[in-house]
């Protein structure tokens, strides 16, 4: 059977047709409550008022100039991402996979220019997901990407997460960095330890390394920090960012320390689209509102809340959900299932709330950053709802 659109999603069989604020709309009229938030993309749930102004704005100025002029949202940002931030400047992008496209060759060529070019390497983990271009899949053990794709990149060695012995053991005169997700977002809401992680940031130091945080699903104010790392105490040199940074606008950006870009001069890198001056105007919109004062105080505040209200539910339905804590960190969570997480997200859905699977068992909870109590209490209703009605086996 011809399928005009590649089927390469197992979609559900429903259409949306608007959104407002933490709801979403069917063509059919049904209302869903949004807990994955486009995948951790609408950080300000839809149509917020100050992005919609800012992308209408720029909309009736300017579409797109290509990088050969300067652009000045992209100025205005790199600027500000400077000043909040452990980065001296940053490439943008359209998506994460080519933040992480980025910063893979930033790290070759930063050893490279060192005078270093045998250490193309980059060390990597299980279960870890930097997106799908061959650079990407080929930074991960996970089969279901990589299959049929072989040859792949060359120089990743995949070790297990959270283990720094390991990684110790993983270094040879190749190794040139180390990639990972501080919390783990596909491969089901993990995170780093402190230990693990001020161990990486000691490792790179004592060899030489470039220590590269993928913070594309756990950046921009998710873990109720304005990045993961700032809960660890340790800066990285290279840093991916997306999804939330354009809060559904498609936006990527590649962050680096002067001495980590040293590689990247005129020529090495480009992007037709990239830094466009629509993604940037939203990108600069949604940094606006994630600066206000207070701002992460509330996600820490409703990310606790959440935490506390889903601890007091899943004991309620113990053939459900598995007897152990909710996972993450601030508005990123996951609840470990006893039942098939995709099941249960598609049953959830008919029950009026979205939520994303995590690997085969975990239900993960992305909403919007800007949820309030009562949106909490709902969802802790409807989850509550959809666990009674699932289907026994
Ligand atoms: C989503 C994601 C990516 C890939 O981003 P795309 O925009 O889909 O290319 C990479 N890394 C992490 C941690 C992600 O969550």
């Amino acid at each position: 059977m011809i399928t005009p659109v590649m089927p390469t999603y197992a979609r559900a069989d429903i259409e949306m047709v608007r959104g407002e604020g933490c709801y979403m709309f069917d063509s059919k009229g049904r209302k869903y409550l949004d807990f994955a938030a486009g995948i951790a993309v609408n950080a300000f749930g839809h149509c917020h008022p100050h992005l919609v102004e800012a992308l209408k704005k720029q909309a009736e100025a300017l579409w797109h100039t290509s990088n050969l002029y300067r652009v000045p949202g992209q100025e205005r940002l790199a600027e500000r991402l400077r000043e909040v931030t452990f980065a001296d400047s940053a490439f943008f992008t359209n998506s994460g996979t080519e933040a992480v496209e980025f910063a893979i060759k930033a790290c070759r060529r930063y050893h490279y220019v060192k005078g270093r070019p045998e250490k193309y390497g980059i060390i990597t983990f299980s279960n870890a997901f930097h997106g799908r271009t061959m650079g990407a899949i080929s930074a991960t053990d996970q089969k279901k990407l990589r299959d049929g794709f072989e040859p792949l990149l060359p120089g990743f060695t995949v070790v297990p997460f959270n283990d720094l012995a390991a990684v110790e053991a993983a270094i040879d005169e190749h190794t040139g960095g180390i990639m990972l997700e501080p919390l783990q977002g596909e491969g089901g809401i993990s995170p780093a330890t402190p230990e693990f992680m001020k161990g990486l940031r000691a490792l790179c130091d004592k060899h030489g390394l470039l220590l590269i945080l993928d913070e594309i699903q756990c950046g921009m104010g998710r873990t109720g920090t304005l990045f993961a790392y700032e809960q660890y105490g340790i800066t990285p040199d290279i840093m991916t960012v997306a999804k939330g940074i354009g809060g559904g606008f498609p936006v990527g950006a590649c962050l680096t320390t002067e001495e980590a870009a040293a590689g990247m001069v005129v020529g090495t890198h480009g992007s037709t689209y990239g830094g466009n001056p629509l993604a940037m105007a939203v990108a600069n919109a949604v940094l606006d509102l994630m600066l206000e004062p207070g701002f992460l105080d509330h996600v820490r505040n409703m990310g606790e809340r959440l935490t506390h209200a889903l601890e007091q539910m899943t004991p309620n339905h113990p053939d459900i959900f598995a007897a152990e804590p909710v996972r993450g960190l601030g508005l990123m969570r996951g609840i470990k299932c006893l039942v098939p997480s995709r099941d249960l997200v598609n049953h959830a859905r008919s029950e009026g709330i979205l939520t994303v699977a995590a690997g085969q068992d975990v239900l993960r909870l992305l909403p919007p950053l800007n949820i309030e109590p009562a949106h909490i209490d709902e969802a802790v209703e409807r989850l509550s709802a959809a666990a009674r009605s699932f289907p026994k086996a």
